[in-house]
């Protein structure tokens, strides 16, 4: 295909959000991160972090499949890791928008199945808090997230049970909690370093209106790197004293890499550390221990590159938004690791400002989301002072191009291009009497067509025989507002067009989506048909010990009819009992327990007093 004559439009327009207007319950904001995920709402015009049942105000990201089958998620799944680390799933975000998955117990589960699992408990703490149920989520992605990733999250939030109102980035959500609390126009970084990414942003914030001039970042770069950069130190440690190595036993490294995060936390704020941890392995039939200081000289030393890996996307931003360091009013600190003191440090150097500390780095994200979200109810800017429209305005993070004679990326939306957008350009065919095209739609900023990422391809065909250049084919790319891309190509002459949904291996078609829904909704009624039979048998082994402690101590004083009545019950509920498995119950059986629970709970309250 060839580029035909200049015939370029340019349709770029900017999104009202107080023009959707429905009153229904709840939009709730949700920080989908890479290790910790955090959830909120706008109550009484301010956003409110709501606190998971632990009272945690953030949520670790995993999940965990325990033996008897039990899903857990959150803090639960994080403290089983050591004892379980080949069933449980961290950092799934890094996964995202791919191949990958993972089989348990015989079934395979996908990024985006994960990510609902995950999705689904925020869904329920949040509608635990509000005493209401709750269907409709504003998820966060990182900036530098391509058009598949973006997609898998709104299809982990279509697995859970939420209608995602809108896709948003990180810088641009913190951008938004900070915004309304400073009405000052002036230019923002936002410089996110998290558990997995980073994320810089050149934010605009003027009257009522967040714009994104430009946004860089590595999307494999993260305060998991900085863990692994101790725990390696650990490893080496412990080799050079023990001359063992601990790297192949996987729970020692559990509980090496849990320690290893725990001390560059307490670096955060203290200049040393001991890390201890008790019986971490055995050599030569002996337990050993691991014992070091780690002080924060040693911890900067062994990050300094991984610290250093950010000047590059802060330069890059900084060019992309056309402005110099000098230009910028503030810098916004986004995710747990700007917290680390060498991290602010690098933001200091590279920009000649001290940071904000006035926002929460951990909590900022979703609350930015909970008020999107509240705004999209058409409901007035939350926390605002002035009650004014917010204009939202979000960027492609990478080039869309297709590709062209040669082999060659035809750029059809620049980079940092506001969206939602529409461009269309006409292309000819490049060969004689050419019937169809195909359509190779690309995400990057290479040149070349094999340097980029294929994101989706299809044909037009049945276009007119003509000579090379003749036909006029229009390609149009239309970005939403969740930065969700549609791509469509017309033959001008005959009027015929192919519009495409993005085919990328690694999306999830309509159908699987359906198939995951039904699964996460079964799956959610056989927790909580296991969470009861939990209780029950637990109530009916504790009833069992104390029945028969009483029949003991009271056989003397009772009626022999009574005392062999106990007993067979007693018997009865033994016998309910060891048939019942967990992993393998029926109804039956758990209606066999219950049943010999009741009867020797009357009997227990009539003739031994319990
Ligand atoms: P986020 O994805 O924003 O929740 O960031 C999580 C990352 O921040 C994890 O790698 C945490 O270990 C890290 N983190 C949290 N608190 C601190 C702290 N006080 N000092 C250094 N890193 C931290």
């Amino acid at each position: 295909m060839t580029e035909a004559q200049s015939k370029t439009t340019y349709v770029g327009y900017y999104n009202l959000c107080n023009s959707e207007v429905t009153k229904v319950g709840k939009v709730i904001g949700i920080d989908l991160g890479t290790t910790n995920s955090c959830v909120s709402v706008v109550e009484n015009d301010q956003p409110v972090i709501i606190p998971n049942p632990t009272g945690g105000r953030t949520t670790p990201s995993v999940v965990a499949f325990s033996k008897n089958g039990e899903r857990l998620v959150g803090d639960a799944a994080r403290r089983q890791a050591v004892t379980n680390s080949s069933r449980t799933i961290t950092s799934v975000k890094r996964h995202m928008g791919t191949d990958w998955d993972i089989r348990i117990d015989g079934k395979q589960y996908k990024p985006q199945t994960i990510s609902a699992m995950i999705l689904m408990q925020l869904k329920k703490d949040a509608e635990d808090f509000l005493g209401e149920p709750v269907t409709e989520a504003v998820i966060t992605v990182p900036a530098y997230f391509n058009d598949v990733q973006r997609q898998a999250t709104k299809d982990a939030g279509r697995i859970a049970g939420l209608d995602v109102k809108r896709i948003i980035n990180e810088p641009t959500s913190a951008a938004l909690s900070y915004g309304l609390d400073h009405g000052e126009a002036q230019k923002v970084m936002v410089y996110d370093l998290g558990g997995g990414t980073f994320d810089v942003s050149i934010i605009e914030i003027g009257e009522g209106l967040i714009e994104v001039l430009s946004t860089s970042g590595d999307n494999h770069l993260g305060g998991d790197d900085f863990d692994a950069r101790v725990s390696d130190w650990l490893v080496a440690e412990f080799k050079s004293e023990h001359h063992t190595d601990v790297s192949r036993d996987v729970a020692a490294m559990q509980r090496i890499k849990e320690a290893a995060e725990q001390a560059k936390k307490e670096l955060s704020t203290s200049e040393s550390t001991n890390v201890v941890l008790p019986y971490l392995t055995q050599v030569r039939g002996e337990a050993v221990h691991l014992e070091r200081t780690l002080t924060r000289t040693k911890f900067n030393e062994l990050t300094a590159d991984l610290v250093r890996r950010t000047e590059v996307p802060v330069q890059t931003a900084l060019s992309d938004a056309g402005i110099t360091a000098s230009q910028l009013g503030r810098v916004l600190l986004v995710g747990g690791s700007t917290r680390i003191p060498a991290v602010q440090q690098k933001v200091f150097q590279l920009t000649g400002k001290e940071p904000s500390k006035n926002i929460n780095p951990d909590e900022c994200v979703a609350q930015g989301a909970a008020i999107l979200g509240s705004t999209l109810q058409g409901n007035a800017l939350a926390a605002a002072d002035t009650g004014m429209d917010l204009l939202l305005m979000d960027v492609t993070p990478l080039s869309l191009s297709i590709e062209t004679v040669g082999g060659v990326a035809t750029r059809l939306v620049e980079r940092n291009t506001p969206i939602p957008t529409r461009y269309s350009r006409v292309f000819s065919t490049a060969a004689a009497y050419q019937r169809d095209v195909e359509i190779n739609v690309l995400q990057g900023e290479r040149t070349m067509a094999r340097d980029n990422k294929s994101i989706g391809k299809f044909r037009l065909k049945g276009i007119r025989r003509a000579p090379a250049g003749v036909p006029q084919i229009e390609v149009t790319f239309d970005i939403d507002a969740n930065g969700i891309l549609k791509v469509s190509a017309k033959d001008l002459d005959t009027q015929k067009e192919q519009s495409i949904t993005i085919t990328a291996d690694d999306r999830m078609s309509d159908s699987e989506i359906q198939q995951a829904i039904f699964e996460a909704q079964a799956y959610a009624g056989q927790d909580v048909q296991r969470r009861e039979a939990i209780e029950i048998t637990n109530e009916a082994q504790s009833l069992l010990a104390k029945a028969q402690q009483a029949l003991k101590e009271r056989k003397k004083d009772l009626d022999k009819n009574a005392s062999k009545q106990i007993k067979n019950e007693i018997n009865a509920l033994q016998k309910a009992l060891s048939k019942f498995r967990l992993d393998k119950m029926t109804d039956q059986d758990l209606e066999n327990v219950k049943t010999a629970k009741e009867a020797l709970e009357r009997s227990a309250a009539q003739y031994l007093g319990m």
